[in-house]
């Protein structure tokens, strides 16, 4: 679990607004749900049989009733429980997203964290396949938007319930003829939930996995027309992508269009988002089955490409700094400043010691060194004038001229559009 520091904080923030702005763009709706729930939550809507609910949850007994409550270590579940506590369907269908901590315990590595963030998207009450389409673009344009490139988008349907039975059984049969193959946790697996062998992270296993009977084989009609309608609307928007049938997703709540958007410049921890349909979790959950489709996306993993292609924000710096010569001054400087910063204008104030003001050499060094481009010198002589000094800091003129106090609504303005 990291702590997020200052300057590294700023590029989350950066991250965050490029997110707000994209999701009205879209017109999805921020929620915000609670970090923890109860365990039964996650248990009933990831599937018993998975990575997460198997070996990751942070768990624990509520003191004072001995509830079991889990820290989430994903945000759809708890979406769908508010979403359905609230009606929220009972007008139609919700584009909502999402920012938060997620808490899986995993082993800790680049890309890998025990506690991490997601940005996620969930359109509910949706079936068309327009809605899965529109989700894989708005994150398309995402990646867009931060300047993004080497990410690439993989697509699959795991059909229908129905359809996966079919497919489930010729699964086993095949595993069970290659069961000297099989780690022990797919052992384990091959008849609780054999479609999350594929799924396995074990390379020693990848072979055998790729030669699976393949899911998309065993689609029906209906389902396939489905997946057609997405892939015709991405193609016409100019999104590429490749159909990668052994991409599963790691809980069992998927139905009909999964996708991941990878890249190869993180190693081996190259998904940086992934989603997809989900029309029985909402029923699952104890609600009234409607149909969903969603995405999350794995902010430290972006963030890190981001930084990888040399991609993000400049760092903040204040507009000007504040020196003050004399504590005796202070009063009024602290005053003009404050008018300033109401006006838009950041401003650093100098701090004394707690044995005064500091020689005005070490307050302008600390001025160059707060990245301000102007220091606002409040000598006695000029405020005595009703004035203060305007002293350029970094176009290497030095230049300084005295500006009115009274005055301050319009240079202040100027001083913004100076940037
Ligand atoms: P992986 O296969 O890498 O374990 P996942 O399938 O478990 O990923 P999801 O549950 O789909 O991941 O979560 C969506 C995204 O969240 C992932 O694509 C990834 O970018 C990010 N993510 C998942 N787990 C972690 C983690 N422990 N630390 C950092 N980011 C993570
Ligand atoms: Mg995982």
């Amino acid at each position: 679990m990291n702590d997020i520091l200052p300057p590294e904080s700023t590029r989350w923030e950066w991250l965050e607004e490029k997110v707000r702005v994209l999701m009205d763009r879209y017109a999805y709706r921020n929620i915000r749900t609670p970090i923890v729930e109860p365990t039964g939550l996650f248990v009933r809507g990831l599937g018993e049989v998975t990575d997460i609910v198997e070996k990751e949850m942070y768990s624990f007994e509520d003191r004072l009733n001995g509830e079991q409550l889990t820290l989430r270590p994903e945000s759809t579940a708890g979406v769908v429980r508010a979403v359905v506590e609230h009606s929220l369907l009972y007008d139609g269908g919700k584009r909502l997203y999402y920012m938060g901590p997620m808490f899986r315990h995993e082993r800790p590595q680049r890309g890998r964290y025990r506690q991490f963030h997601q940005i996620g998207a969930e359109a509910l009450g949706f079936s068309g396949a327009e809605i899965d389409a529109e989700m894989i673009l708005l994150a398309d344009a995402l990646w867009k938007e931060l300047g993004l490139t080497d990410v690439r988008l993989e697509l699959n349907s795991l059909g229908q319930p129905d359809e996966r039975r079919a497919h489930r059984a010729a699964l086993i049969a095949y595993f069970e003829q290659h069961q000297a193959l099989l780690d022990d946790e797919a052992r384990r697996r091959l008849h609780s939930n054999p479609l999350r062998i594929l799924d396995t992270k074990n390379p020693a296993m990848q072979r055998l996995v790729e030669a699976a009977p393949r899911l998309i084989d065993y689609l029906g009609e209906k389902s396939l027309a489905h997946f057609n309608v997405v892939q015709t609307i991405l193609s016409e928007s100019g999104v590429s992508w490749t159909v990668n049938p052994r991409l599963v997703r790691g809980m069992d709540y998927y139905n009909l269009t999964v996708f991941e958007f990878v890249t190869d410049r993180l190693g081996s921890q190259g998904t940086i988002c992934g989603g997809g349909r989900y029309d029985y979790l909402i029923e699952q959950i104890g609600g009234k089955s409607a149909p969903a489709v969603g995405w999350a996306l794995g902010v430290e993993r972006v963030l890190e490409l981001l930084k990888e292609q040399g991609l993000g924000c400049p760092a903040l710096v204040p507009l000007v700094f504040a020196v003050v010569p004399d504590a005796a001054t202070l009063p009024a400087a602290m005053s003009l400043m404050q008018r300033l910063r109401s006006l838009g204008v950041s401003v650093q104030m100098h701090s004394s010691t707690g044995e005064g003001m500091g020689s005005m050499k070490s307050q302008f060094k600390k001025a160059d060194a707060s990245g301000a481009r102007y220091a606002l010198v409040f000598g006695s002589d000029e405020l005595a004038r009703g004035n203060v000094l305007v002293k350029s800091l970094r176009d290497g003129s030095g230049l300084q001229v005295e500006r009115a106090i009274e005055q301050v609504a319009e240079w202040a303005s100027a001083l913004q559009s100076d940037r």
